[in-house]
């Protein structure tokens, strides 16, 4: 298992098959003393995974559950609300705890829910997708607003993170690619030799043992920790996870959320950040390498023709906070190192138009 270290709260991330039938022991121990649990799950996870969880506590437990509409529309003020609805009903109290069961939609907003419910109260993560083994490390929860993704949130760290990686067998092979794409991420930013490790052993979804994915996953989720126990509240290097981002988030933006998945965006995003750090910081790191890696995996390694370069550019300069008309960028100064450069905009419209 993984620890993570933060200001407000030390906790686990235990990796392993078959947790989902020892929740209710594991929480036993770790909540204590629990009067309630509510479980948030969506409507793929739950006819694979809800039972089993709910099981897994014995009589004496009071559990409760809500299944949402799987996908991204539920990160809504309307869902939140439903949530803090069932919670108000059943009557959770201080002493109680949520359990998000899910991917990233799931523990976004059921985190938020706990974040706020009563001032908040305590929650634990089970991610049930490969890209949630980044949201749910780190502590940011939110929804989304109509004007913007995320934008209404806050920081609460879970009590623990329970990942059964029997849950990933279910997942669909465009959300492996999702989520892998943070995998590459945290191997870039800040571990080479895992970044070349996941080169030679990843070159397709089908074929994974589970020791090998446990492996990945600790390894992946240890950066991912290291980085947040650093800097919970990104004042500084926390940044770095948004290597591939910038123009990942443009992308997304300009073909309309769903049309593109976030890890198959940020892909596109993070040859381009390579691309621009070797002209930016006097590098070189054989980037055909990576797309022909990439191309093995399934993600597209252009961006796609149909999107306006200069509506690009504008949202990148939106993104995050711009100095003296520059655009803030993370680039690798070499492999598994990350540094944040002000990039003058010109720079990036060549690339764009390459
Ligand atoms: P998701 O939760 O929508 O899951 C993707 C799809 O897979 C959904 O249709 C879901 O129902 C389904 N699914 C989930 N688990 C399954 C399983 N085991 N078997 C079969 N199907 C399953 O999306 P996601 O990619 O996990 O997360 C994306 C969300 O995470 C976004 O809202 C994003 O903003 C957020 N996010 C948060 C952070 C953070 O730090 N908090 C970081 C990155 C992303
Ligand atoms: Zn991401």
């Amino acid at each position: 298992s993984v620890h993570v270290q933060t200001m407000s709260k030390q906790y686990e991330v235990r990796i392993d098959t078959g947790l989902r039938h020892q929740v209710g022991a594991l929480l036993k121990e770790l909540l204590q003393p629990v009067s309630s649990v509510l479980i948030v799950t969506d409507s793929n996870v739950a006819p694979f995974y809800l039972k089993d969880v709910i099981q897994s506590f014995d009589e004496s437990a009071v559990v409760y559950d809500y299944v949402i509409e799987s996908g991204e529309a539920s990160k809504s003020f309307s869902v939140y609300e439903q949530l803090l609805t069932k919670a108000l009903e059943v009557g959770l109290d201080r002493k109680s705890a949520v359990i998000a069961l899910g991917g990233g939609v799931v523990g976004d907003l059921a985190g938020f829910v706990a974040a706020t419910y009563m001032r908040g109260i305590r929650f634990v993560q089970m991610p049930t997708t490969l890209l949630a083994h980044d949201s749910s490390v780190g502590g940011k929860v939110a929804i989304n607003h109509r004007l913007g993704k995320n934008m209404v949130g806050s920081f609460h760290q879970p009590e623990a993170v329970l990942y059964d990686t029997d849950c990933l067998m279910s997942l669909p092979e465009e959300e492996w690619k999702s989520g892998f794409a943070e995998v590459i991420k945290h191997g870039f930013i800040r571990d080479e030799a895992f970044l070349k490790q996941l080169e030679k052993e990843w070159t397709s979804f089908k074929t994974i043992s589970v020791e090998r994915l446990n492996d990945m996953l600790a390894r992946s989720i240890s950066v991912k920790a290291d980085v947040v126990s650093e800097d919970e509240q990104e004042h500084g290097i926390r940044a770095h996870l948004n290597f591939g981002h910038t123009l990942g988030h443009a992308i997304e933006a300009q073909l309309g959320y769903g049309k593109i998945t976030h890890g198959e965006a940020v892909a596109i995003g993070m040859l381009f950040a390579l691309r621009l750090s070797e002209e930016m910081l006097n590098v070189n790191f054989h980037i055909e390498q990576y797309e022909n890696w990439f191309l093995q995996l399934g993600y597209r390694t252009k961006i796609p023709a149909s999107l306006n370069r200069e509506r690009l550019l504008q949202t990148m300069s939106k993104d995050k906070k711009v100095e003296a008309g520059t655009i803030r960028m993370v680039l690798l100064k070499r492999l598994g190192e990350a540094t944040i450069v002000n990039i003058p905009p010109e720079k990036i419209r060549v690339l764009l138009d390459e």
